[in-house]
């Protein structure tokens, strides 16, 4: 078993207790295709309209230009500019409503086969379906804002998993530390006795699939599932929609007001910065998905996809690395035995899952993921 630990978190940071959202952006910018060829011809697009496979319009509107962004990983992408005409003029969908405690696993597998995650689901046999509610990085809180005002969806959606897969066990992992989200299952699971609510520790790591696996000690096949997706599942099997918003946590000590927000995929970051903190972040630095496993990034060019987990803003420290004084932390604590010393001294590639723990527990200050990562810019 990988170690794992508790980070020391900073507990004056806040992150959001509800939602805003942001829904109505003057303009949305879409990347291009990985294939030319499925550009799309059209000037103007409903909402809703498939723009190119697994890529719909948030909203409806006329193509105005062509621009360079950013994504959460960094890469520049060329991205088309579509001009809000605020219509929301839909393309036809089957968009009713109905029961899914029924529906076939055969059904399931159709109306989500136009998701990435149908490929979690292309297994020979399923004993379990893990769901997680745990994030992965401090002062990032999706997967528990899905679990706390998403609920009755999840739940809803894990009861057509039990009875469409009826030898599999449905199980939600939540940390113990998350005292609402379990007094709301508790009281709902009562009528649901196929899903069963496992409490984890509150460990770095832990919302990562492999480390929580080995943690619940499941040895069986089964399908591995961040609650975000199983909302996604639900929107599609329920509302026979595909997902236009995206929600991401914005948060860290240089924001006064941390917020969770709900926005259209393809807006620019900056433009829910102004909206919503309006701050200057001169003195800070900006996370893109957290301080351990993100990036810092400028996020001006920086759009909304399916990626982004959350910014984090923190002010700038003052305070410089040292010289290496040879304790050895920086090797005990990697969660794979890895050797960072090894890569930082000898330029050496180590095995490296970007975690950050070196570089968290290094006494000088020495931004270890620089030399394991390569293309960071810590
Ligand atoms: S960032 Fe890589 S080397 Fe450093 S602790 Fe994590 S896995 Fe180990
Ligand atoms: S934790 Fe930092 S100071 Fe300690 S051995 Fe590793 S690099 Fe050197």
């Amino acid at each position: 078993m990988a170690r794992l630990i508790k980070l020391d978190k900073d507990d004056t940071i806040k992150v959001a207790n509800k939602m805003e959202e942001y829904l109505t952006p003057d303009y949305i910018y879409i990347p291009f295709p990985p294939k030319k060829e499925d550009i799309k011809k059209e000037k103007y697009i409903k909402k809703a309209s498939l723009l190119y496979p697994n890529v719909y319009a948030p909203l409806s509107g006329e193509l105005v230009k062509i621009e360079k962004c950013l994504l959460p990983n960094g890469k520049e992408v060329n991205c088309l500019v579509f001009a809000n005409d605020f219509q929301e003029k839909m393309e036809k969908i089957v968009a009713v409503r109905r029961k899914i405690n029924n529906l076939t696993k055969e059904t399931i597998l159709e109306d989500i086969s136009n998701l990435k995650i149908k490929e979690k689901f292309k297994k020979e046999s399923v004993k379990t379906f893990i769901i997680s509610g745990i994030d992965d990085e401090p002062y990032i809180e999706n997967e528990f804002f899905f679990q706390k005002e998403r609920i009755k969806a999840i739940v809803e959606t894990l009861d057509s998993f039990s009875n469409a897969f009826p030898n599999a066990t449905v199980l939600v992992a939540i940390k113990n530390t998350d005292s609402e989200t379990i007094l709301k299952y508790q009281s709902i699971l009562g009528m649901y006795n196929s899903i069963e609510l496992k409490l984890v520790d509150d460990l770095y790591l832990i919302g990562q699939e492999e480390f929580l696996i080995k943690y619940l000690h499941i040895k069986e096949p089964y399908i591995y599932l961040k609650s975000s997706e199983v909302y996604e599942i639900y929107i599609n099997l329920k509302k026979r929609r595909p997902i236009l918003e995206h929600c991401f946590t914005i948060s860290g000590n240089g924001v006064t007001k941390p917020i969770f927000v709900k926005t259209k995929l393809g807006v620019k970051v900056v433009d829910i910065l102004y909206k919503f903190c309006c701050e200057d972040y001169s003195n800070c630095v900006l996370y893109v998905n957290g301080i351990m496993q993100g990036r810092r990034m400028d996020v001006s060019r920086l759009i909304v996809t399916p990626e982004l987990q959350g910014i984090v803003i923190m002010k700038k420290l003052k305070r410089k690395a040292k010289k290496c004084m040879k304790c050895g932390k920086c090797i005990s604590i990697c969660p794979i035995h890895s050797n960072p010393l090894m890569a930082y001294k000898l330029g050496v590639k180590v095995q490296c899952i970007h975690c950050g723990l070196c570089s968290y527990i290094c006494p000088s200050y020495i931004p270890l993921q620089k030399y394991l990562c390569g293309d960071k810019n810590e």
